[in-house]
């Protein structure tokens, strides 16, 4: 292609609301444009670069077995109802109201209409395994797009489904799909972790994400100094707490009043006291129950553990009525204290059932309560009080004796074995050897597309723009005619330009008639990873120049020899992204 003939509106400025560097670089190299917020468009190089990744993508799905379908983005609202989805994405999905008054959803990712199609084909044991995949948009009404396509609200995914007859057979296929996704990542340059992950709104029992470890990442990993232990901040278990020693008596508990003081911080303040010695309550509804989450001051609820803790179900925090009815005050007095009998359950984290004392709300408006003894004052055991890991690891938390670590980092992918959640309430079954009808266990895996792109981005920077990894640039080679108006540099430029291409290398010929250093400016930008610089002097010489994006020195190669040398550069640059 000629750079001349292409739309690749490369810009200085940084475009104002982009906070990292995939997003500005991306806007500054013309690979997208906004539409609106948290929609664009790929430009021809943006475009390229993902068409590259979804090639990669098929390749390692085929080779893995799974076989490509497409199903319609625009789907019934009645599939998502039925599965509880509907409420558990809640405004996440974008819902369609058509001329008859039928609900649709634009489709977030696909478990429902691949599990109905299972439902009406699968008869028997013999049809199973299979595992299917599309490769199309998927759309989100995130709370906060951002990041340019690394949350954005209409994205690609490439999502697989598989279908079994038994445990061992998705077991193998799961582990299949791992592998698949780690020679996928490692073909597009990433350097990537897999960590295991809660199954959040999935459900099921068993799932790996996989994160690309960076500064701008919205995701957090955990992980141990030795590697023995890894996971995200959702799924991250934390050794419980030996009990406090007591040896000193702790009187009864006290009444003290905090007017207008229900934080965390002020009540700290004016009792003081710190975070760590406080008892902290918070009220969740789910469906019509309600339950209460007690953790210590300074830790943080992990909603996915506590759901899990309760059989999966969807929770969310209560509204302020239900939690002046259920504790009898303003928000921010509600403590454990009595408070057992008013809700479904309470959930207690280890940490606080291993505290001696602490000072918790006294669910009356304007009061706390010092003196508080777990055990004493509010129970630890009982039909409807669990205690268990239900907050996020911090700083200072061990796993299995061991410090935990925490690095940033983007979410590119997840595996995970669903189990019957989906096709029992679809009705995906099979009749087994012994002609007995059982539902299928199910396995999703998902990939974003355009979050790969922006991460091999966030990875390969500087603060001349982008350094990409040859598999996913938009062009392999860039041969940059630094004098244009030359007929004689302009020829050998055209000249290596024909021959790279006739050795099916993918080159782009900068054959814009204009300065040098405009030129190179715009070449460090876009990053395609090899330069082939053509001008009056080298040529002249009978030579032209070779450079890597990632290198600062360029070395020099006689016109003949240019094409031969830059197709065996473009073959070890791949070589060493081969898994
Ligand atoms: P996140 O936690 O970042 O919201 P998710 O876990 O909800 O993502 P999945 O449902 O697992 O996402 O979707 C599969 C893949 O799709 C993710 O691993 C991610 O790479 C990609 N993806 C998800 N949401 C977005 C989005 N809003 N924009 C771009 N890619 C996305
Ligand atoms: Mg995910």
């Amino acid at each position: 292609m000629r750079y001349s003939s292409m739309l690749i509106p490369t810009v200085k400025e940084i475009p104002a609301d982009a906070e990292t560097a995939s997003h500005k670089l991306m806007i500054r190299a013309g690979l997208i444009r906004k539409v609106a917020g948290g929609t664009y468009t790929y430009l021809p190089l943006g475009w390229r670069s993902l068409l590259k990744v979804i090639a990669i993508v098929r390749e390692e799905m085929n080779k893995a077995g799974a076989q490509e379908i497409l199903v319609p983005s625009m789907q019934p609202h009645e599939l998502w109802q039925r599965t509880g989805r509907s409420i558990d994405y809640g405004p996440t999905i974008f819902r369609i109201e058509d001329r008859h008054g039928k609900v649709n959803v634009l489709g977030p990712t696909a478990e429902e209409v691949v599990t109905f199609h299972a439902a009406a084909e699968i008869k028997s044991y013999k049809q199973l395994p299979f595992n299917l995949y599309q490769i199309s948009p998927k759309f989100r009404d995130e709370l906060r797009p951002r990041f340019g396509v690394i949350r954005s609200r209409e994205f690609l995914m490439k999502d697989a489904y598989s279908f079994h007859a038994d445990a061992g057979s998705l077991d193998e296929t799961y582990w299949v799909m791992y592998e698949a996704y780690e020679r996928i990542f490692t073909r597009c340059g990433l350097k990537f972790v897999a960590v295991e992950a809660e199954v959040g709104e999935m459900g099921g029992s068993g799932s790996h994400q996989f994160t690309v470890p960076c500064e701008s990442g919205e995701d957090t990993i955990v992980y141990t100094e030795d590697g023995s232990y890894a996971a995200n901040l959702e799924r991250a278990d934390v050794d419980p707490l030996s009990k406090e020693d007591t040896d000193a008596e702790i009187p009864p508990t006290e009444q003290v009043h905090t007017p207008n003081i229900g934080s965390i911080e002020t009540v700290c303040a004016f009792l003081k006291t710190q975070p760590k010695d406080m008892i902290k309550t918070l009220v969740y509804a789910t469906g019509d129950d309600v339950i209460t989450a007690i953790v210590r001051g300074d830790h943080d609820v992990n909603s996915e553990k506590l759901s899990q803790a309760i059989g999966g179900k969807h929770i969310e925090l209560a509204d302020e009525v239900t939690i002046e009815k259920v504790t009898g005050a303003k928000v921010g007095f509600a403590g454990p204290t009595g408070l057992a009998q008013e809700v479904s359950k309470m959930l207690i984290d280890h940490v606080v059932a291993a505290m001696a004392v602490g000072v918790a709300g006294a669910n009356k408006t304007d009061y706390h309560i010092k003196n508080v003894v777990p055990g004493r004052d509010f129970p630890l055991e009982g039909d409807n009080v669990i205690v268990t890991d239900i907050r996020y690891a911090q700083q200072g938390d061990t796993r299995d004796g061991k410090e935990l670590l925490f690095k940033k980092g983007i979410e590119v992918g997840q595996v995970f074995k669903l189990g019957t959640k989906y096709s029992t309430k679809l009705g995906a079954k099979f009749l087994d050897e012994n002609g007995e009808e059982k539902p299928c266990l199910m396995g999703c895996y998902g990939i974003g597309i355009n979050r790969i792109v922006a991460s091999a981005i966030e990875l390969g920077n500087d603060e001349n723009g982008i350094i990409w990894p040859i598999t996913i640039a938009p062009f392999e080679v860039l041969v940059t005619s630094v004098n244009q108006d030359d007929e004689e540099v302009a020829q050998v430029a055209e000249g290596i330009y024909h021959r790279l291409t006739d050795k099916g290398v993918e080159a782009l010929l900068d054959d814009r008639i204009l300065r040098g250093g405009v030129k190179f400016k715009d070449a460090d930008l876009i990053g395609i990873p090899i330069r082939v610089t053509v001008g009056r002097k080298s040529v002249a010489g009978g030579n032209v120049e070779i450079k890597l994006r990632c290198e600062s020195q360029s070395r020099t190669v006689s016109i003949e020899q240019a094409a031969e040398e830059v197709a065996e550069l473009v073959n070890s640059l791949k070589e060493q992204l081969k898994p």
